[in-house]
């Protein structure tokens, strides 16, 4: 029981705790997605607004102290006076993008990065991070996504190739590039990301799994009882509570074979309660049956030792083992069953042996040298019994081979 309560437990926690590594999981691939397409949504966003200002050629704005004329661009018109107090001038895709990762950044929100391995500007020089990530670009690697730790912080780092585009041509064109060629790439920081609940996790496994143990307890302890009730019903008898013929029979083999090998004596004895038709005719068979549980009780208490036992063998018959005990002794304990039955003072008017319910017995001593069969036992002590029955019951005699 034990054994097998420990087996289910252990595979009920191995179960569970493959569940749990499989949520941990599950949790980590999960965050991993809901990263990238944030940063790959954020990509594609500076993308569109890169090819907005492409489409344009360029966008006209005020020149301010933060925005200056781009020294690197390469264009007549790259600044015009309106009037006395405004002059504009034309902000391409590359320094638009710088503007925006400024902004961004001074907001607390997510970090990019334009950069390349040949920057026209020097801030765009790439961090070795990026630098090793536009390397792998070159060999056609199509995007980056991981999570880092710098310090105490994790964030999630993303990259993806910037490919020349015609309208890129008109300032990078002086770099050796072509339409198609991969010219830089833009890193994503995400600075926030998602925590994987493993708390929760954790303590929802551990619950389960608790529960699923006790619930293995409490089946294993029902399961047992039941089986220990089943057990008791087969091998006891329901009306008087002593074994039943079954177990009787299922021991004396045991017995038999034990006391062959080890030749030690053995006698069993075999009774049958006297005129037990007439008591039912007379007093019904309710009281029959208290008369049996009676009887039965009262063989029972006679035995002493340890491996003797009583069981009912059928209707109104007994038999009794004793173990290691020869025929003398045997005799003495079928008398003391004798006296005690007859001392349970139970009138029985229709009796002819006597006024209460008497016993008859009968007692048969195992031959070890012979090895005596089953059956030759029990024979021996029923003929023995009937002996007693023949010289007028409530006795007791031995069985011999002359009777
Ligand atoms: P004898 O002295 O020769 O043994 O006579 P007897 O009447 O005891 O023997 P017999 O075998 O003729 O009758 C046995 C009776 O035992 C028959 C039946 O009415 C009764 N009996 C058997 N089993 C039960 C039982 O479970 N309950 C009750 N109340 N009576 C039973
Ligand atoms: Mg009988
Ligand atoms: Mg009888």
């Amino acid at each position: 029981m034990k054994r097998t309560l420990l087996i289910f437990s252990s595979i009920w926690l191995f179960l569970v705790a493959t569940s749990f590594v499989w949520d941990y999981q599950n949790a980590r691939e999960a965050r991993e997605e809901i990263a990238l397409t944030t940063a790959r949504s954020f990509f594609n966003q500076i993308i569109t607004s890169r090819a907005w200002n492409a489409v344009h050629g360029g966008v006209y704005v005020p020149v301010t102290g933060d925005t200056q004329p781009n020294q690197y661009q390469d264009d007549p018109l790259s600044e015009i006076r309106i009037s006395k107090s405004l002059k504009l001038t034309k902000v391409n895709p590359a320094l638009m993008t710088r503007q925006l990762a400024e902004i961004s950044v001074q907001r607390g929100g997510i970090q990019f990065h334009l950069t390349s391995l040949k920057p026209i500007r020097p801030e765009n020089k790439p961090t070795p991070r990026e630098e090793s990530a536009l390397k792998t670009f070159e060999n056609g690697t199509r995007e980056i996504g991981q999570f880092i730790v710098d310090g105490q912080k994790k964030s999630f780092f993303y990259m993806a190739p910037l490919e020349t585009e015609k309208s890129c041509l008109k300032c990078h064109a002086r770099q050796g590039y072509k339409e198609g060629d991969v010219r830089g790439g833009i890193s994503v920081t995400l600075p926030f990301i998602a925590q994987i609940p493993l708390k929760r996790i954790f303590i929802g496994h551990v619950v389960i799994g608790l529960m699923g143990l006790i619930g293995i307890v409490i089946c294993g302890i029902q399961l047992n009882k039941a089986y220990e009730v089943i057990r008791k019903q087969s091998v006891i008898d329901a009306l008087t509570g002593i074994a039943n013929r079954r177990y009787f029979s299922d021991q004396l083999l045991t017995l038999i074979n034990s006391s062959k090998r080890e030749k030690y004596p053995f006698s069993i004895i075999m009774g049958d309660i006297d005129h037990f038709k007439a008591y039912n005719d007379t007093y019904g068979h309710i009281r029959g049956d208290e008369c049996l549980r009676q009887v039965a009780q009262a063989i029972e208490k006679t035995l002493k030792r340890p491996g003797d036992f009583c069981a009912r063998y059928g209707g109104e018959e007994f038999v009794i083992v004793l173990p290691y005990t020869t025929r003398d002794g045997a005799c003495f304990i079928a008398e003391e069953i004798r006296k005690n039955v007859s001392d349970l003072q139970i009138p029985h008017e229709k009796s002819t042996s006597a006024e209460v319910v008497t016993i008859s017995l009968g007692v048969a001593e195992a031959d070890v040298i012979e090895a005596d069969s089953y059956e030759k036992l029990i024979n021996q002590a029923d003929s023995a019994m009937y002996s007693a029955k023949e010289k007028g019951r409530n006795r007791v005699e031995v069985f011999n081979e002359a009777t």
